[in-house]
């Protein structure tokens, strides 16, 4: 039997979807999980109907203990490692910055030390993150200087260098995956694209309510996260393993991705008023969208966009799916959630 596919944090978007990639390809997939992690956070498997799979096994692994990275990597000796497990978000590394360390930095370092050890042989493939690169000016590929401003980059920033030396120093085949953001309906329910589209849903359907907002300005790269998996199998499959920014390469600010989600709902929002007045009428002249400045993030990072000529080159990626088609995609998918909500009974 062929060696299996290590996926850490497979109960999260992406590893949801590339494990439903690897399934379909005919591999063999162990996804990993923290200790405790409960049932219900694996509804992105169930939902992509790969939950049971015959092929797919899940573990628990702590990999910020050695011994249990270790013990994993000698048993399996995996194809590849996909370590996508992280404290993901900026603003939960803010509130808590010994766990992302913990869970993004240290984890990182076991695992790498683990294969050198126990499955030199292995693949190693690193979510990284735009995050890295800060307020250096856009667009940003490879060659950009990093500037890590917050304790989720910084956490990600020493993992990305550790990915490298790893791979310099001991030859283990280990490349980062430097993701701008890509979304799906299976992003977490409180991500900012998916409270937009799930607000224009409620709104289409009746509900009355407007949805609070931090800086309409930021502007980030969105694409679509089974179109950026296809690329992390891609890297471990390339005959030396590199680096490579994985964006769409078109800016959008929050204010532009819910003029589109809204649109995408059949609603026209209309702009009024400027800074922490600003606001969003639709044409009932019904207030739509607010800004509350409790949810300006310090340090954020005002315009993160990709250069990803050479993964389109070398891996040939493309984000196919433009942030109209993604806003429209997202709506369709809260559409159908309200729908299933309404059928057990609901009420908006
Ligand atoms: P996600 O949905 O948040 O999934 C990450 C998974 O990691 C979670 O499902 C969770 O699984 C596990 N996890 C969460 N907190 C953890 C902790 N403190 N310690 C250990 N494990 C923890 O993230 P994603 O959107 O799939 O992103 C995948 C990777 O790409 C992450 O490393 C992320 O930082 C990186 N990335 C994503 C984006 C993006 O736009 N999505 C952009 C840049 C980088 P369990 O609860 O089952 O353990």
């Amino acid at each position: 039997m062929s060696a299996p596919q290590l996926i850490t944090g497979i109960a999260g978007q992406d590893g949801a979807y590339l494990a439903a990639q690897l399934l379909a390809r005919g591999d063999t997939v162990v996804g990993t999980r923290r200790p405790g992690a409960d049932a219900a956070s694996l509804w992105r498997l169930r939902e992509l109907g790969i939950a049971e799979h015959a092929r797919l096994r899940i573990v628990e692994l702590d990999a910020a203990q050695l011994d249990e990275c270790r013990a994993l990597l000698a048993a399996l000796r995996p194809a590849a490692v996909f370590h996508l497990a992280a404290q993901s978000r900026v603003a939960a590394s803010l509130r808590d910055p010994y766990g992302s360390a913990r869970a993004n930095a240290l984890s990182t370092l076991q695992l790498l030390e683990a294969l050198r050890r126990d499955s030199p042989a292995s693949r190693f493939v690193f979510a990284s993150s735009a995050e890295l690169f800060g307020n250096a000016p856009a667009p940003q590929n490879e060659r950009t200087p990093f500037a890590p401003a917050n304790p989720y980059a910084l956490s990600k920033h020493f993992a990305h260098g550790m990915t490298q030396a790893y791979r310099s120093a001991h030859g283990l085949h280990a490349g980062c995956a430097i993701l701008f953001n890509h979304e799906s309906p299976l992003r977490d329910p409180d991500f900012v694209t998916r409270k937009i589209a799930a607000a224009a849903a409620r709104c289409a359907l009746g509900a009355e309510e407007s949805l609070a907002l931090g800086n309409l300005q930021a502007q980030r790269d969105f694409g679509y996260a089974p179109e950026y998996v296809e690329a992390l199998v891609a890297m471990a499959a390339q005959p030396r393993a590199d680096d490579y920014v994985l964006a769409s390469g078109v800016a959008t600010s929050i204010r532009d991705f819910a003029t589109l989600a809204f649109a995408a709902a059949g609603s026209l929002l209309i702009w009024q008023g400027t800074g922490v007045d600003e606001h969003a009428i639709d044409a009932h002249g019904r207030v739509r969208i607010v800004v509350d400045p409790a949810l300006f993030r310090p340090l954020d990072a005002a315009v993160l966009v990709g250069d990803a000529r050479k993964a389109r080159a070398q891996l040939g990626f493309a984000a196919r799916t433009d942030v109209a088609a993604l806003a429209k995609l997202l709506v369709e998918a809260e559409l159908l959630n309200a729908a299933r909500f309404a059928q057990r009974g609901g009420v908006l």
